[in-house]
């Protein structure tokens, strides 16, 4: 059966799926008549309004195969949920079937070994909450709502990247169903093509239904220092971080966000919460105890002229991950723009500070400071790509009445536009936006990596049923 992009299931054909699955499914079938359909059918960004034809949340890798079999009978591509924080969603199609994997969160640590198996519906704080009793982390993002399944099929960067690579990189290997219905474990002697590819080829080649990562010893305890600056002081504060930050050791993560209201965050004096503040947030990627890592923290909050600075150490998986869920909770409508730095000039800071003064819209402009391990793994090792740069800036963008989405959408293209010569080639493929599907091929690396992609796409979907997606063409 030829597969449509986008075919609408209506009420006989969830019936005919529902009988196809069999008794063997021992997940949900959710339509829109059912009670929670509503919830399923959300995502994190309340700009994609999707209504799926059918929602199949599974409970195991017999579930996902089961949903993947009937999909491909019916010519269904399936969206693949796990997070939901697809800034464009695509965990759900119009009118298609979707395959839930929120019923697949479980985590277990084998800690003598420094592995941790995690099943694909996982958020990341299942993961952190699971590991941190042994002292341990897997590196994934900056909060702990993101889904593990998108964030690290697509590469996963984070506070632990400069130390330890990308979540990709932790990969030791993955239970993969296939678009044949197939069960496959892949790893670097099992499957090595495919192995290289989901190391940041995203969900084209497959669902998967369990992780296993390389976890690393730290915490539970953190060092963070902070300091927030008034908005006349952010441009100096700003060339100092970009003249200190290209000589700081990987054991150190630091990043500055331009934020329009600063939240009520623990070290934040009641005077300052609710005010348009740059905050400069310098993490100890070691031992919280180490004298050397205080030592450098305090030399890095004193940059510039902050309004207040403060040191804490808290831990890790309990609050460090959970201070950002809030600020980015499900439900507002969002836009959001990522772009490699090249250059953080003097013009170029000054161009963003300006933005960001006058900016009508809630948010924050982020300046993460990544580099170091991310770069030790060759470009050509894994599908991940521009792996070189130390500075990435992302524009996360929130409000809530749909009558400022053009304006808004169209002043942060502009300043992205207006950055420019700052700002390098490639974009980080898991913050495409729905206005970036030209930039694809770029986000994969370019076309010769892109072509790699497709040969590996033709050997195991060659039919193309996972495409809803940043998609990968089957070439033979
Ligand atoms: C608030 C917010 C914070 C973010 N923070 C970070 C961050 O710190 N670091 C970072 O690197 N990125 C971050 N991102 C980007 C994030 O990596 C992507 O949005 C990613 O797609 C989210 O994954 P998800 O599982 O939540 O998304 P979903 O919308 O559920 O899934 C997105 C896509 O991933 C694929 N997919 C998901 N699970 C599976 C699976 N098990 N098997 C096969 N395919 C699958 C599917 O193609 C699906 O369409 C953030 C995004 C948001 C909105």
């Amino acid at each position: 059966m030829s597969l449509t992009s986008s075919s609408a299931v209506d009420q006989q054909l969830r019936l005919r799926i529902a009988d196809q699955l069999g008794a063997g499914f021992k997940g949900d079938v959710i339509g829109p008549d059912h009670a929670d359909y509503g919830e399923r059918r959300l995502v994190w960004n309340a700009m994609v309004n999707k209504r799926p034809g059918v929602i199949l949340r599974c409970t195991s890798t017999e579930d996902v195969v089961a949903a993947v079999n009937v999909a491909r009978a019916n010519g269904l591509p399936p969206s693949v949920r796990c997070g939901g924080h697809s800034v464009s969603g695509k965990a759900l199609s119009d009118g298609g079937l979707t395959i839930d994997l929120s019923g697949m969160r479980e985590v277990t640590v084998d800690a003598e070994h420094q592995l941790v198996h995690a099943g694909g519906g996982c958020l990341l704080g299942d993961i952190d909450q699971a590991t941190a009793p042994h002292g341990l982390i897997v590196p994934a993002g900056i909060m702990s709502e993101t889904g593990v399944g998108g964030l690290a099929l697509g590469g996963g960067i984070g506070w632990f990247s400069r130390k330890h690579g990308l979540t990709c990189d932790q990969f030791v290997s993955l239970e993969l169903v296939l678009a044949s219905g197939e069960v496959i474990n892949v790893s670097a002697t099992e499957h090595p093509e495919l192995f290289w590819a989901l190391r940041g080829g995203g969900g084209n080649f497959g669902v998967v239904t369990r992780f296993t990562f390389r976890a690393h010893r730290f915490g539970p305890m953190m060092r963070i220092g902070v300091s927030l600056y008034q908005p006349e002081d952010a441009a100096r504060a700003l060339r100092e971080y970009a003249e200190i930050v290209p000589t700081l050791p990987r054991t150190v993560g630091w990043h500055a966000a331009l934020k329009d209201v600063m939240p009520a965050l623990p070290f934040v004096p009641p005077e300052l919460a609710g005010r348009r503040l740059l905050m400069l947030v310098a993490m100890w990627l070691d031992d919280a105890d180490d004298p050397a890592g205080a030592e450098l923290i305090e030399r890095l909050n004193a940059v510039g002229r902050p309004a207040v600075k403060a040191t804490t150490v808290m831990p890790f998986a309990g609050r460090v991950q959970k201070l950002l869920d809030e600020e980015f909770a499900d439900g507002h409508r969002y836009y959001t723009k990522e772009a490699h730095v090249s250059d953080l000039a003097d013009e170029a800071i000054d161009t963003l500070v300006a933005f960001w003064k006058n900016m009508p819209m809630h948010g924050e402009v982020e300046i993460i400071g990544l580099g170091g391990a991310i770069g030790d793994v060759p470009e050509d090792a894994t599908a991940f790509s521009n792996r070189g740069y130390l500075l990435w800036l992302n524009f996360a963008m929130s409000w809530d009445d749909p009558a400022n989405d053009q304006d808004y959408i169209d002043r942060t293209r502009k300043i992205v536009g207006d950055l420019k010569p700052w700002t390098g080639k490639g974009i980080y493929v898991n913050m495409l936006n729905f206005d970036e599907m030209d930039r694809v091929v770029e986000a994969f690396g370019g076309p010769e990596k892109y072509a790699r992609l497709g040969r590996v796409k033709a050997q195991y979907d060659p039919e193309n049923l996972f495409r809803i997606n940043y998609n990968i063409r089957p070439v033979s």
